[in-house]
């Protein structure tokens, strides 16, 4: 069993006392390899710097959260972090109209000039969206390149655009939640296991459905095995097959070498 967790906000506050031992625990679960969000300027410098510490690896890019504050030459900022070995992919980019903590006009502007970096540097992109399909759609028919569009939440007819664009969708806790995952649970088997990848978003999204409960509600990469076993459970297959795939497509993606099991 392998496991890849494409998304871990390790430079998060939550992890500051003790980030070496939540990789130790991870790496002892299995989980071989992490990509650290990087969602700001400062905070991709951070995720960047903490995977070289780590030997893992980072994207650099700007959340639609945090597009009001891009100013001056972002893109070149972006540009040169993301010249850095670490780095497999622009982002955390996108639209985000659920919060809207940017305004949505500097939102579409900051997802779009990086939707055109990563065309111009043929890097992958690293992609949010939550209730802004419609404009986010509009916006990323431009790359030419391929992408995930991480944490899923969206409808089938969201979904099915995605796919049509070759993207991957990115699955997290949110699979494991009796309460909100209803609909997302219905739609996983019509992710192609080839298009299909796993994050835990930590230290948010820890899986409802992990037992015991346990003490912390923070999440950690190691729980993603959870979600990987509610994965398995609702395509009907093996735990190991949709793992591995897993696995294989984030190296396809990230343009990773797969290292021989050991
Ligand atoms: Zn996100």
């Amino acid at each position: 069993m392998r496991y890849f967790d494409i998304g871990v906000n390790l430079s998060s506050e939550q992890f500051a006392k003790d980030r070496a031992d939540v990789i130790c625990r991870a790496q002892s679960a299995g989980i071989e390899n992490m990509l650290l969000i990087g969602s700001n300027i400062d905070d991709s410098r951070q995720a960047i710097a903490l995977a070289h510490t780590f030997n893992l690896t980072a994207s650099a890019g700007i959340h639609p959260h945090d597009a009001k504050t891009a100013q001056g030459n972002y893109c070149e900022t972006i540009a040169s972090l993301a010249s850095d070995s670490a780095v497999v992919a622009i982002g955390e980019c996108g639209l985000d109209y659920n919060r809207d903590f940017s305004p949505r006009e500097k939102q579409r502007e900051v997802f779009a000039a990086q939707v055109a970096l990563a065309n111009k540097l043929n890097k992958p992109l690293y992609m949010h969206q939550r209730d802004a399909h419609q404009d986010f759609l509009a916006i990323v028919k431009e790359a030419e390149v391929p992408g995930v569009v991480h944490c899923f939440t969206d409808s089938g007819q969201a979904l099915e655009a995605y796919l049509e664009l070759g993207f991957y969708i990115g699955i997290t806790g949110w699979l494991c939640d009796e309460r909100r995952g209803d609909t997302l649970r219905q739609l996983l088997p019509q992710i192609p296991l080839d298009k299909l990848l796993f994050e835990t978003d930590a230290p948010y999204l820890l899986p409802r459905n992990i037992k015991p409960k346990p003490k912390s509600r923070r999440c950690e990469p190691m729980h993603i095995t959870h979600v990987v076993a509610q994965a398995a459970e609702l395509y009907g297959l093996p735990v190991e097959e949709v793992a591995n795939a897993a696995f294989n497509n984030a190296h396809k993606l990230f343009a990773l070498e797969v290292s021989a099991c050991d």
